[in-house]
C-alpha cells in the first residue's frame, strides 16, 4: 500500500537556492509551517528601477495560521531584508519570531522606517538557546560568519534531525567572537543527523576561507603605508569589517567618521549591543574631521558596489556636504561587485583616480568574501556530522552543483543528495529524499519603491523598451462630431530621435496619424477611442520601425473636443 504523502517533512525553499540572496526556507510538517529567514537580494542589470528581489510568498496564502513561527540566523539583508514586506502577509498578534540580540536589533531598527507595519516581538535567542514550536524543537548554536551572532539550528522534527548550518565559516581567530564549536558539531552528529543543510557560496573556492585575523592583517598593510585620509567603503552589514577598519585606526592613531545612514545605524545598534567596541572619542562627528590632520582620519561608509546615492559616490562627484577627495587619499573598496553594477564601479574606481587618490580593489571588502566556508571546510562539516542526506543551501546553481560534488566525495551516495531550486518540495522521511513534482510559486516578486510586486513583466518590458528605444508620444485631438482630427497631432519623443534633425518623419507620421483617425473614428461620437489609439499605436509602431529598425514605446494620447 502506497504511504501517505503526509508521512514526509517538506522543506520548500522560496528564495535562496540557485541565487545568492533572498534567503526563505519553510519546513513543513502536516498542518505546521516554520520559516527560516526572510531576505531579499539586489536587483540585476535585467530589472531596470527595481529596489529590492523578494522571496514569492504565494504559497502561504490561505495557510497564515499554519504559520509556527519564525527563526532568523543572522543580520545580513539576504537574510531578513523582506521582513517589512513579507511580514503583513502572516502576521498575528504574537506569532513567535526568534532572532539573535543584535540580528533582532537590526530587524526592529529596519521597521522603524516602516511606521504602518505591526509592531514585532521578537524573542532573543543565542548559543544553546532552544525553541519549541509544534513538533520541531529548535536548538541553536553560533556559528562564525562576517557578521557576530550568527546562529546554526538543529532541528528535531518528527522525521529525524536537520542541522541548518546558517551562513557560515570555521574561524580559530574570529572578530568579536568565539572561535568554532566543534565539540558541538561533533556531537549533533552523535546524536544523528538525517539531514545536512548547508552553505554553498563559497563551495566554488578551494582551500579554507580566511580567518578574520588574516584578514585583519591585510587590511592592515593598507594603514601602515597610508599617508592622507582612509576612506573605507563597505557594506552596513559586514560588521566585522567595521570593526577592523575601526581597531586598525586606533592602533594607528586615527579618528573615524561613520558616513551613510545605514552604516551609522549599524554601528550605533552594534555599539549599544557591544558588537562593535570602540575606545572613547575614536568616532567623531563629520564637522570636527577638519581638527584633525588628514594622516590622522579614517572615513567609514556606505557606496562599495557605485550605488547613486551611497556616500562613497557623492564624495567621489563633489556632491558630499562634508568630504572632497584630494591628493593623497586612500580609498578601499569591495572587489567583487553584484554582477550588472561592474561598468558603474569601474567608472567610479575611474573617477576616484582622476582626483590623484589611491584606490584598493579588496576582494574581503565584499559582502560574500571571506565570510563563507571554502570546499576544506564544506568537506570538514560534511565528516563531523556524517548526515544520511545532504541539501546545498544558499548559492547560484553551480555552487549547489559543486557542493553535492563535495558531499559525493565525502561518501555519500548520489541518491541521498538533493540539488534543487526555489520552489521545489523535498520530501524527508527516514529513509528517503525526493523532490515532489508539483511546484510551488517561486517567481521573483519585485519591490520598486514602497509598492510591492506591483511590478510585473510588462512594467519591466516597458522599462526595457524604454532604456532601449525611447518613447514617442502622439497627442491627437479628435473632434467627437466629425471624427476628425483638429490641427496637426503633436509629438514629443524622448530617447528616440532627435526632433529637429526628424522633420520629414515627423511629416510623415502626422499624416499617418490622420489618416488612420479618419478610417477608424466615424463620425457622431460613436468611436470606440481603445481601438483607435491601439490602431495609432500599431500602425505608427510599424512605420516608425520600417524607418529607423527601432521600437519606441508609443503613447497614443486622444483627447475629445
Ligand atoms: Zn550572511
Amino acid at each position: 500500500m502506497k504511504k501517505p504523502e503526509q508521512e514526509n517533512l517538506k522543506i520548500i525553499p522560496l528564495g535562496g537556492l540557485g541565487e545568492v540572496g533572498r534567503n526563505m526556507t519553510l519546513f513543513e510538517w502536516q498542518e505546521q509551517i516554520l520559516i527560516i529567514d526572510m531576505g531579499f537580494r539586489m536587483p540585476e542589470e535585467d530589472t531596470p528601477g527595481i529596489d529590492y528581489i523578494i522571496p514569492n510568498s504565494s504559497y502561504l496564502a490561505g495557510k497564515e495560521k499554519n504559520v509556527l513561527g519564525i527563526v532568523f540566523t543572522h543580520g545580513h539583508y539576504d537574510h531578513i531584508g523582506a521582513i517589512p514586506y513579507l511580514i503583513g502577509k502572516i502576521w498575528r498578534p504574537n506569532l513567535p519570531i526568534f532572532a539573535s540580540p543584535l540580528t533582532r536589533g537590526i530587524i526592529l531598527k529596519r521597521q522603524q522606517d516602516f511606521p504602518n507595519l505591526p509592531e514585532l516581538e521578537i524573542e532573543e535567542v543565542k548559543d544553546g538557546s532552544i525553541i519549541k514550536l509544534g513538533s520541531f524543537r529548535i536548538e541553536l548554536f553560533r556559528q562564525n560568519h562576517n557578521i557576530p551572532d550568527n546562529l546554526g539550528l538543529f532541528i528535531e522534527t518528527p522525521v529525524g534531525n536537520i542541522l541548518h548550518t546558517s551562513d557560515f565559516k570555521f574561524d580559530s581567530h574570529p572578530v568579536n567572537d568565539l572561535p568554532t564549536d566543534f565539540k558541538k558539531l561533533q556531537s549533533f552528529g552523535k546524536r544523528k543527523v538525517l539531514l545536512l543543510m548547508s552553505d554553498s557560496t563559497g563551495a566554488e573556492e578551494t582551500g579554507h576561507s580566511l580567518s578574520e585575523k588574516n584578514i585583519m592583517e591585510n587590511l592592515e598593510e593598507i594603514f601602515k603605508t597610508a599617508k592622507g585620509r582612509i576612506i573605507a567603503a563597505t557594506f552596513a552589514s559586514l560588521i566585522n569589517r567595521i570593526q577592523q577598519i575601526i581597531t586598525l585606526s586606533e592602533k594607528y592613531d586615527r579618528k573615524v567618521c561613520v558616513e551613510g545612514y545605514s552604516m551609522k545605524t549599524n554601528v550605533e545598534i552594534s555599539r549599544k549591543l557591544k558588537y562593535i567596541r570602540t575606545k572613547k572619542g575614536t568616532i567623531i562627528q563629520s564637522r570636527r574631521a577638519s581638527d584633525y590632520p588628514d594622516s590622522k582620519m579614517t572615513i567609514l561608509c556606505t557606496g562599495a558596489q557605485g550605488e547613486g546615492s551611497a556616500v562613497l559616490m557623492r564624495i567621489a562627484n563633489k556632491e558630499h556636504r562634508s568630504f572632497k577627495l584630494k591628493k593623497g587619499d586612500s580609498v578601499i573598496l569591495s572587489s567583487s561587485v553584484i554582477p550588472g553594477n561592474e561598468r558603474t564601479v569601474q567608472s567610479l574606481k575611474d573617477d576616484i583616480l582622476r582626483q590623484g587618490v589611491k584606490v584598493f580593489h579588496y576582494k574581503m571588502m565584499d559582502i560574500h568574501a571571506g565570510g563563507h566556508a571554502q570546499q576544506e571546510e564544506l568537506k570538514e562539516i560534511i565528516k563531523i556530522t556524517e548526515p544520511r542526506f545532504f541539501l546545498p543551501i544558499h548559492g547560484q546553481y553551480s555552487m549547489l552543483v559543486q557542493h553535492a560534488e563535495i558531499a559525493e566525495e565525502q561518501g555519500l551516495p548520489e541518491r541521498n543528495i538533493i540539488v534543487a531550486e526555489n520552489g521545489k518540495i523535498i520530501n524527508v522521511s527516514p529513509r528517503k529524499i525526493f523532490i515532489s513534482k508539483k511546484i510551488v510559486p517561486s517567481g521573483y516578486v519585485m519591490v520598486d519603491g514602497l509598492g510591492v510586486g506591483d511590478v510585473g513583466e510588462i512594467v519591466l518590458r516597458d522599462r526595457h523598451m524604454l532604456a532601449k528605444d525611447g518613447m514617442f508620444v502622439i497627442v491627437t485631438v479628435i473632434n467627437r462630431q466629425t471624427g476628425k482630427v483638429q490641427g496637426s497631432p503633436d509629438i514629443i519623443s524622448r530617447g528616440f530621435v532627435y526632433l529637429r534633425e526628424s522633420k520629414e518623419l515627423l511629416r510623415e507620421t502626422r499624416k499617418k496619424v490622420i489618416s488612420i483617425v479618419d478610417k477608424t473614428a466615424g463620425s457622431n461620437g460613436a468611436a470606440n477611442w481603445t481601438y483607435v489609439k491601439d490602431e495609432i499605436r500599431n500602425k505608427i509602431g510599424q512605420f516608425l520601425y520600417t524607418k529607423t529598425q527601432r521600437r519606441p514605446i508609443i503613447l497614443p494620447v486622444v483627447i475629445e473636443v
